[in-house]
């Protein structure tokens, strides 16, 4: 049987998550968009005990099951959580303190004993950040070919090299009780099989924030440029084994996205959605209709361009939810989650273009929020694998090809 309605208790938590977005997120959005770089602390204090529900399961890959036995749907309430918040804002939602996707690494690579200790200190305290970076000067999409190097010395690692667009950096480096999962390669010669990632706590000797970036969308967000120059991090810090196998490593990079880009395809989900009931309001308040069960023939073009929206949105909707679900019964779902990221990244981008159209000169004012949604869109066709690349991967998965064979 297909059910897509969700029980009360999941109804009544996605429509607590709306009132915050709606009453908290709506007010200062257009505020911290303008003042890029300062940071809403009464926002991440009143959110610091909800956000701590929120990301992936702890241990992602693996079905979550509660005291009856049924699963638990973390990832896919998190979607939903995801998508009411990032109705109100994107960029505010990213900057919540979380664990992030250092978290999301932790919960991927590390060992239970790892993941309780790096982990555990989200549930108390106060306001703490993860981040992870992968991303450097020269390896963006080809993530493989991380250059940052970890060096065995005693009982440390050594880590050194340039890392930049590292979404939370700052604050999970230098102003708060976080860390930085860091990818680095203890063996270039081993190629992928040698990227191990690492655990930096808050301010270890050696990581410096060098910059912060200046951006089109998601300003609210911080994106940190850090520096690791003989940074030593006690050698338990290397989440998982450290054998290099020809087979292994990498694939914990490939597991924390086949977690994390749901999430990013449900942001797009909910920027998207602001755009759309938008719209939606304004055609009403102008008396313009949409006729649905009408012939294609005699719609007009704003009712088409309308109902265009809302199928992507919808498809985009389903493909994700069934990404996370599958994830949360601990199926394989590299190719579902990379084919939600590329179809949820591709239709924000067209809702919310479409949006500042249909809207004419309204839409491109900055006295609404439709021009900064269509900002705000952008990213998620860039991070956790752009567009091109998801698609990539789901030709490789379709097609039965490996990352060596189609690139
Ligand atoms: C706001 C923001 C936040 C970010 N947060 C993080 C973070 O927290 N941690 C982190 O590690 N990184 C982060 N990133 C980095 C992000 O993941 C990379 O920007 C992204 O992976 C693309 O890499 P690149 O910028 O080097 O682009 P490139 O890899 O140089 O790609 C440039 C263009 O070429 C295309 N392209 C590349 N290879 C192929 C191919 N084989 N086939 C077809 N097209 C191709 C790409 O799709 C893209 O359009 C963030 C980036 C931004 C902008």
């Amino acid at each position: 049987m297909i059910d897509f309605e969700f029980e009360p208790q999941v109804v009544n938590q996605t429509r607590m998550y709306h009132s915050v977005a709606e009453q908290m997120m709506r007010p200062i959005s257009r505020e911290y968009d303008e003042r890029e770089h300062e940071h809403p602390w009464d926002f991440w204090r009143a959110m610091w005990a909800a956000s701590r529900n929120l990301g992936p399961a702890a241990d992602s890959g693996k079905a979550d099951k509660s005291a009856d036995g049924a699963p638990k749907l973390r990832n896919l309430y998190t979607c939903l959580s995801t998508e009411e918040l990032c109705w109100g804002d994107a960029g505010l939602f990213l900057s919540i303190p979380n664990p992030g996707l250092g978290g999301a690494a932790v919960a991927a690579a590390g060992t239970p004993a790892q993941k309780a200790r790096f982990l555990k200190r989200f549930a108390e305290g106060e306001p703490k950040w993860g981040a992870m970076a992968i991303t450097e000067p020269g390896c963006g999409s080809d993530s493989a070919a991380v250059t940052t190097t970890a060096t065995r010395d005693g009982d440390h690692w050594v880590i050194n090299g340039t890392k930049i667009f590292c979404t939370a950096g700052q604050m999970a480096a230098e102003k708060s009780e976080g860390f930085v999962v860091v990818w680095a390669t203890v063996d270039r010669s081993a190629g992928r099989a040698g990227i191990k990632p690492f655990v930096v706590e808050h301010n270890t000797p050696g990581m410096t924030v060098v910059r912060v970036e200046n951006k089109l969308g998601i300003r609210a967000s911080d994106t940190a440029m850090i520096v690791f120059d003989n940074c030593r991090v006690p050698a338990d810090h290397l989440l998982g084994s450290a054998e290099v196998k020809p087979t292994g490593g990498f694939k914990d990079v490939m597991a924390t996205f086949d977690a994390t880009r749901p999430i990013v395809a449900a942001m797009a989900i909910g920027v998207g959605r602001a755009a759309l009931d938008f719209v939606r309001d304004y055609l009403t308040e102008q008396k313009i209709p949409v006729r649905y069960g009408v012939s294609p023939r005699r719609l007009t073009a704003v009712e088409r361009d309308f109902m265009e929206m809302e199928t992507h949105l919808k498809a985009a909707r389903l493909l994700t939810w069934r990404a996370a679900w599958m994830l949360d019964m601990g199926m394989r779902n590299n190719l579902e989650a990379s084919m939600a990221k590329a179809k949820a990244g591709r239709a924000v981008t067209l809702i919310t273009q479409k949006a500042v159209e249909m809207l004419g000169p309204v839409g491109y004012s900055r006295k609404i929020l439709v021009e900064k949604w269509m900002r705000d869109a952008k990213i998620n066709d860039i991070f956790e694998g752009t567009q091109q690349i998801n698609l990539m991967i789901v030709a490789r998965r379709i097609l039965d090809y490996s990352s060596k064979e189609l690139n």
